[in-house]
């Protein structure tokens, strides 16, 4: 795969994981976790587990004890990170708004950032084109406010803050799914970097902490590849070094739907509690990776010799009826 021969020739690979502690540990997250971790771990790299916990409103540390909890049952252990590294409240993102800062105000010197005051409702209302998975793309309203009208509109509503893009292709070349092109200024429009409650976005936090981590490898869903060039065209206003990008199919159901917090019963907890050991699941999900021809328990490290990163298939994988 072109994301290994990459790193081999290049510095030790640094991989992670990097979950949100918004619901249990399901199914999907494990899958993703367990290929993160057999990408770094297969070439002799390292990984990171990170919390991304920025969602006051979502993620609890309570969800995320348990979920680090879930993880080190399956056998998946961390070579640095919350819960592994002494200083590990730095890998919890909650823990990290004052850096996060630091390189907001890095663009906002760079005078690409701008107070957007657009509620859900205009934009969802807006002519700005929505694309077939729904996501709208941004169509600047805000971009060009005079400082008058800025005024104006702050004493009425605090603003989200976005990040103006450029009208020109990002191009990268996935590890699992080849050569990419995205223009952002068609797919996204300029993208929030901060929320209007002070919460900084997803896209921004995401690539500060990749590159300060030294992460090398990124390995997650293949509903992130589209996040990819928004944080590669940060990487490059902030001068950091990209890593090399992997991107894996989703599990879905029967209809096509991706698993989610909402099948309960995928949930690692659950299944913890019918199963009792980690290794049915595990070879499950190996199965299911394309690493075994039938689903027959396997612990991690039985799995890491095994692994083939070209067997993984392309297409999102179906989740047949479990039976361990
Ligand atoms: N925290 C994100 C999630 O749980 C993943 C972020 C990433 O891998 O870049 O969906």
């Amino acid at each position: 795969m072109l994301c290994r021969e990459h790193n081999l020739a290049a510095k030790p690979i640094v991989g992670r994981f990097a979950p949100t502690p918004s619901g249990f540990l399901h199914l999907g997250n494990v899958f993703c976790s367990l290929l993160a971790w057999l990408y770094a771990k297969s070439n002799g790299g390292k990984i990171i587990l990170r919390i991304e916990d920025l969602d006051p409103q979502r993620c609890t540390r309570q969800k995320a004890d348990q979920l680090a909890r879930d993880l080190e049952w399956l056998g998946l252990i961390w070579d640095e990170g919350a819960y592994v590294s002494r200083d590990s409240e730095h890998y919890f993102q909650s823990q990290r708004s004052d850096i996060y800062a630091q390189y907001f105000a890095q663009l906002q010197e760079q005078g690409l950032i701008y107070p957007c005051f657009c509620s859900r409702a205009e934009l969802h209302a807006a002519e700005a084109p929505h694309l077939s998975d729904g996501r709208i793309v941004y169509s600047g309203t805000c971009r060009d406010l005079t400082k008058e009208e800025r005024e104006a509109k702050a004493l009425k509503r605090a603003p989200a803050y976005r990040l103006q893009v450029e009208d020109t292709p990002i191009s990268f070349t996935d590890g699992h799914y080849g050569q990419q092109s995205f223009n952002l200024a068609e797919e996204s429009g300029d993208f929030i970097v901060r929320r209007s409650d002070g919460v900084f976005a997803y896209q921004l936090a995401v690539t500060i902490d990749d590159a300060l981590m030294g992460i090398t490898q990124v390995v997650r869903g293949c509903d992130l590849l589209s996040s990819t060039p928004m944080q590669l065209y940060i990487y490059r206003l902030l001068g950091f070094t990209p890593p090399s990008f992997c991107h894996i199919p989703l599990l879905v159901d029967a209809t096509g739907r991706r698993l989610s917090k909402r099948d309960g019963d995928l949930e690692i907890a659950a299944l913890r509690k019918i199963y009792g050991s980690p290794e049915p699941i595990i070879g499950f999900l190996a199965y299911l990776a394309g690493q075994i021809d039938k689903p027959e328990p396997l612990c991690v490290s039985d799995l890491l010799p095994l692994f083939a990163a070209s067997k993984i298939p392309q297409q999102n994988i179906v989740v047949p009826e479990i039976k361990f």
